[in-house]
């Protein structure tokens, strides 16, 4: 028996199985050589590295980081560096995979990589942020730059992060390398558009999945789990677009409302009380309880494996736009299939953020900064367009949506590595 033939166990624990059995399956449909899938299906390079930091009492903590490289073949590798108390080796494997796809799918001309410390952010004070920050930033800096790979936020990063990361990298290169980072502050060689663009890319794949259904978004009634970068940045969007926004959650819960949820007023409650619940405008439910309301859309938008085997029969929503990365199982995903759920890949979804990425590196390498209509109108060309070739071969070879996400991808980079070769 071959890897091709051999299934993943554990899928719905495992993410890097769950990313190893979407290109196995891939592999299968695209009828691909065995030895291109084992290739595609390791990682280039996996560094771990020791992140001693001094906290502000004078002890010292040391923290553990990762930086994953998946693929280089189309070009540098790009990808998020997350902070969260649950950062794996593993789980940074299949974000580093998944953005491989989703660069080929959008097709810029870089390969897929991600980072992670393991960490809480929110216990730690900013000055212990900033040195953990710099000195994780130290032990990768030989694998890290403009040329080779390029990080970005992800779950638990920000901007200032991001800010201290291109600082630490010219500190060391000893001129500014505005290049070596994205989703960096405006100041500080940031790209208008940046902070809103994987809620925006989002936004034009849901406007897209309900145009095929003959429906608009204003009308339509939006569910979106985790209210950070992306989950909040698409309610606003999608309600400014007209969409009802019938629940929003974040860690601790969420709201809901059937006659709709005023979105920045809910994040004033949030800002100014620490958690959504107890908006007096809606009803509190969990974050269990939101997944299977009643809606349209619905947008899973905090963390991976949120939709499993043990839910999803009763997701109620037509489309399921994953604007987190791996927030449906491979079990659920063939159960939305068989009732007809239309599943927007997250590959597809929420590569938004990863397109206007691409547009602040270009910036930064021309010093040489565009308008935020011309941003927007760029990511909207981009994404309609992966959209557009997704949607025409799911629909000419009866394929999911992620499956045919998947075999234009794989299809690319496979292309890439063959055109290539391997050397030496
Ligand atoms: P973020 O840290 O800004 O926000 C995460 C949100 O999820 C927060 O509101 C948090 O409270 C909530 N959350 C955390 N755990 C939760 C849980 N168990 N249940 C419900 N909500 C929970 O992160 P983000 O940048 O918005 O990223 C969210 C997802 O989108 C991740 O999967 C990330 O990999 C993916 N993603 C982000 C970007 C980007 O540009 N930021 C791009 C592509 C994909």
């Amino acid at each position: 028996m071959t890897a091709l033939d051999t299934p993943a166990p554990s899928v719905q624990e495992n993410a890097w199985e769950m990313a190893r059995e979407q290109l196995r399956r891939t592999a299968l449909l695209a009828e691909l050589d065995e030895s291109l899938f084992n290739v595609l299906g390791d990682c280039k390079k996996a560094v771990e590295v020791s992140v001693p930091t001094r906290m502000d009492d004078g002890s010292v903590e040391v923290f553990t980081g990762y930086r994953v490289i998946h693929n280089v073949a189309r070009g540098p590798s790009k990808g998020g560096i997350r902070y969260h108390p649950l950062v794996t080796l593993e789980e940074t494997k299949a974000l580093a995979m998944w953005m491989t796809w989703k660069c080929a799918l959008m097709e810029l001309p870089f390969g897929g990589a991600k980072g992670g410390v393991v960490c809480d952010p929110k216990l730690l004070s900013p000055t212990e942020l900033e040195r953990m920050t710099r000195r994780y930033t130290t032990e990768i800096v030989d694998q890290i730059g403009p040329e080779t790979d390029i990080p970005a936020p992800d779950v638990g990063t920000s901007p200032q992060v991001m800010a201290w990361i291109f600082d630490t990298f010219s500190m060391n290169k000893g001129h500014s390398v505005l290049g070596v980072v994205t989703g960096k502050p405006l100041h500080v060689g940031g790209s208008l558009g940046r902070e809103k663009a994987t809620g925006r890319g989002a936004g034009y794949c849901v406007r897209e999945a309900l145009r095929r259904k003959g429906r608009h978004v204003a009308g339509a009634k939006v569910a979106v789990q985790g209210f950070g970068n992306v989950g909040r940045n698409l309610a606003v969007l999608l309600e400014e677009a007209g969409a009802t926004i019938v629940a929003v959650s974040d860690s601790q819960g969420g709201i809901h409302n059937p006659n709709g949820i005023d979105v920045l007023d809910a994040a004033r409650h949030k800002a100014e009380t620490g958690s959504l619940g107890g908006y007096s405008e809606a009803e509190d439910v969990t974050n269990a309880e939101l997944l299977l309301l009643p809606c349209d859309v619905l947008a899973p938008c905090a963390l991976e494996q949120e939709i499993t085997a043990d839910n999803a029969d009763a997701v109620q929503a037509s489309i399921v736009c994953e604007g987190a990365n791996g927030p449906v199982t491979i079990e659920a995903d063939d159960i939305l299939a068989d009732r007809g759920a239309l599943v927007l890949p997250d590959v597809l979804a929420n590569a938004g953020g990863v397109v206007v990425s691409y547009f602040e590196w270009v910036q930064g390498l021309q010093e040489y900064f565009w308008k935020e209509e011309e941003v927007n109108e760029r990511l909207n060309e981009i994404v309609t367009r992966a959209f557009d070739q997704t949607w025409t071969l799911h629909e000419t070879r009866s394929v999911t949506m992620r499956q045919a996400a998947y075999l234009l991808a794989v299809g690319r980079v496979a292309e890439a590595t063959i055109t290539r070769g391997l050397y030496p």
